[in-house]
C-alpha cells in the first residue's frame, strides 16, 4: 500500500490495532477499514475497526486499572505526562508527517499542532500536583469542612478529525493527571496519529512498571454502535466529546441515562468584526491566521467577517490579495500554505454554498471554484455583499470561504455577531479601548481574540457558551472536568 508522505520508520511501525489493557490487538472478528491521504485521495493504511464487544472490552480494562492508577502518586502521574511531553517532541517529524499524511494540513501547521498537543501534555504535568481540596470552619462555628478532590473515574474521549493530536491530547493529559483512566474512540478519518500518541504513552507506563490499561483506544467505523453500550454501562463515569453539536446533542442525550459527567466541545460560527478604527492591515493578518488554518477547517476559524462599511472595501481588498499569495497544494510538498478539505463531499459542500450566496447577489473577489488537481481541494475563496441570511453565514462553512458582510454602527455589529445559537470563539478589531471592553462585556463566545486571530494557549480555559458547549479545556479548569468534590464534614 501507497504511503508517500510518511517516513519509512514510522510507517514500519504504526500500530493500526486497537489497545485494549496494555496490548494492541485486532479488532473481533478482524475487520478493518480503510484511512485515506485526502491530498492524494489514496489509501494509507487499514486500521482495526472495533467491535461493541471490543469497546466494552476496553472499558472493562480502563475500569480495572482506575484503582492502581488513582492511587499512583501526583507527582509521579506528572513525570509520566513529562515523559510523554517530551517524546512528543523529539519526534515531532514523525508526529507531524502523520498529521499531514491523513489530515492534510501542511507540514508547518502539523508541527505547530505537534507542539500546541505538547504543551497541554506538559500543562498538566505539571498541574497533576496542583489538585487542591478545601478545609474551612462552617460559618456557624459548628464544626470543620474538608473537600477532597479525586478522579471521576474511566472516561470515555471521543475526538474529531481536524486536529488529530491536539484533540486527544486536550483530553487525556488532563484525565490521567487527575486520575482517570481512558477509553478513547478517535475520528474514523484520522485514527493513525491517535495510534502513535497512545504508544507513546503506553510504553511509558510499561517501562514505569505502571498499570497499561490507563489508556485505550478503539478507532470504528461505526461511532454510534461502539458508544451507545458504553454509555449504558455504568462503570463509565465521564464523557468527553469535541466534534458537531449535532452529533454532541446525540450523546448528551445518551449520557443523560447513566447521569454522566460530560464536557462538550462543539461546533462554532466564529464573527471577525472589523471596526472603523481598526489597524486595517494587522486585521487582514489576523482574518488569514482566523480563517485560513487548516484551510478553514477548525471550530475556531471565523466564519463571518463583520465589517464596518467605511473601511469594507479596504479589508476586501487586503484579503484577496492576502488569498491569492496562498499556495494551494499537498500538505507535504514544500511551499504548500492550503492543503485539501478532508473528503470529497466537504469540497461539493463548500462549492454548493459559495454558490448559493452568489445566486443571493455575493460576488467572488478571489477563487469560488475547485483547483483542477487530484486530491479534495478548493481555491481560497472571498465574497463581498454577502447576505447575513445566506447559509455560508448563517451555517459552519469548514473551508476556505471568507464572506463579508457590512454593518452601520457598533450596536448592530454586535446583534448580528450574536444572533446565532454558536457561542465558541469571535474576533475583534479595534483600537477604541472603550469598545474592546463593550465588545468583551456583550460577545456571546467563550473566547475572545482581540486584535489577534489566535486565541487557543494550553494554559488558558477552552470552550464555548450557547450551542458550542459545556466545560472547558486548557488552563486551570481543564482538570476539574475530571474531577469530583467530596465533602467531609466533622
Ligand atoms: P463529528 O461530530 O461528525 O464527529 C466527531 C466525533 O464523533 C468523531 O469521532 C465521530 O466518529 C464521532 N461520532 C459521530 N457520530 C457519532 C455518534 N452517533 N455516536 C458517537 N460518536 C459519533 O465532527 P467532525 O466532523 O469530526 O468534526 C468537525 C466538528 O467538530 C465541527 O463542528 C467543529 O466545529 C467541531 N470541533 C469543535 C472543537 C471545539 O473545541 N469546540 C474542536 C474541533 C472541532
Amino acid at each position: 500500500m501507497s504511503t508517500p508522505t510518511l517516513p519509512p520508520t514510522v510507517a514500519a511501525h504504526l500500530p493500526t490495532g486497537l489497545l485494549i489493557d496494555g496490548a494492541w490487538r485486532p479488532a473481533t472478528g478482524g475487520g478493518t477499514f480503510p484511512v485515506g491521504d485526502p491530498g492524494t485521495g489514496e489509501i494509507l493504511f487499514d486500521v482495526a475497526d472495533a467491535t461493541p464487544q471490543d469497546g466494552l472490552a476496553a472499558l472493562a480494562a480502563a475500569d480495572a486499572a482506575l484503582p492502581a492508577w488513582r492511587a499512583v502518586a501526583p507527582r509521579e502521574r506528572g513525570e509520566l505526562l513529562r515523559a510523554v511531553f517530551q517524546t512528543l517532541i523529539a519526534r515531532i517529524d514523525d508526529f507531524a508527517a502523520l498529521v499531514t499524511a491523513e489530515g492534510g494540513k501542511p507540514l508547518a501547521e502539523s508541527r505547530a499542532e505537534v507542539v500546541y498537543a505538547a504543551e497541554y501534555v506538559r500543562w498538566y504535568s505539571e498541574q497533576a500536583v496542583r489538585i487542591n481540596g478545601l478545609t474551612r470552619t462552617a460559618p456557624s462555628g459548628a464544626n470543620r469542612q474538608l473537600v477532597l478532590r479525586r478522579p471521576v473515574g474511566p472516561a470515555l474521549l471521543i475526538t474529531p478529525w481536524n486536529f488529530p493530536i491536539a484533540m486527544i491530547t486536550r483530553k487525556v493529559a488532563p484525565a490521567l493527571a487527575a486520575g482517570c483512566t481512558v477509553v478513547i474512540k478517535p475520528a474514523g478519518l484520522t485514527p493513525l496519529t491517535t495510534a502513535l500518541f497512545a504508544e507513546v504513552v503506553r510504553a511509558e507506563l510499561a517501562e514505569r512498571g505502571l498499570p497499561t490499561g490507563v489508556i485505550n483506544v478503539v478507532p470504528t467505523s461505526s461511532s454510534s454502535r461502539l458508544v451507545e453500550p458504553l454509555l449504558a454501562d455504568s462503570r463509565l463515569r465521564k464523557l468527553s466529546f469535541t466534534g458537531s453539536t449535532e452529533v454532541g446533542r446525540v450523546l448528551l442525550r445518551g449520557a443523560a441515562e447513566g447521569v454522566l459527567r460530560t464536557s462538550m466541545e462543539l461546533g462554532g460560527n466564529a464573527p471577525f468584526l472589523v471596526f472603523e478604527d481598526a489597524d486595517i492591515p494587522a486585521a487582514v493578518t489576523g482574518a488569514v491566521a482566523a480563517k485560513m488554518r487548516n484551510a478553514g477547517q477548525t471550530c475556531v476559524a471565523a466564519n463571518r467577517f463583520l465589517v464596518h462599511e467605511s473601511v469594507a472595501k479596504e479589508f476586501a481588498a487586503g484579503l484577496t490579495a492576502a488569498f491569492e499569495a496562498l499556495v494551494v497544494g499537498h500538505g507535504a510538498s514544500v511551499g504548500t500554505t492550503v492543503g485539501p478539505l478532508i473528503e470529497e463531499k466537504a469540497v461539493d459542500r463548500v462549492d454548493r454554498w459559495v454558490t448559493e450566496a452568489v445566486d443571493d447577489g455575493a460576488r467572488v473577489t478571489t477563487g469560488g471554484d475547485r483547483p483542477r488537481r487530484a486530491g479534495w481541494f478548493y481555491e481560497p475563496t472571498v465574497l463581498t455583499g454577502v447576505s447575513p441570511d445566506s447559509r455560508i453565514v448563517r451555517e459552519e462553512v469548514f473551508g476556505p470561504v471568507a464572506p463579508i458582510v457590512t454593518f452601520a454602527d457598533e450596536d448592530e455589529a454586535l446583534t448580528m455577531a450574536n444572533s446565532t445559537e454558536f457561542g465558541l470563539v469571535a474576533y475583534a478589531y479595534t483600537r477604541d479601548i472603550g469598545r474592546a471592553f463593550r465588545v468583551a462585556e456583550q460577545i456571546e463566545a467563550g473566547m475572545l481574540g482581540l486584535n489577534r486571530g489566535m486565541v487557543s494557549d494550553a494554559s488558558a480555559p477552552f470552550g464555548g457558551v450557547k450551542s458550542s458547549g459545556l466545560g472547558r479545556e486548557g488552563g486551570e479548569a481543564g482538570i476539574e472536568e475530571y474531577l469530583e468534590s467530596v465533602y467531609v464534614a466533622l
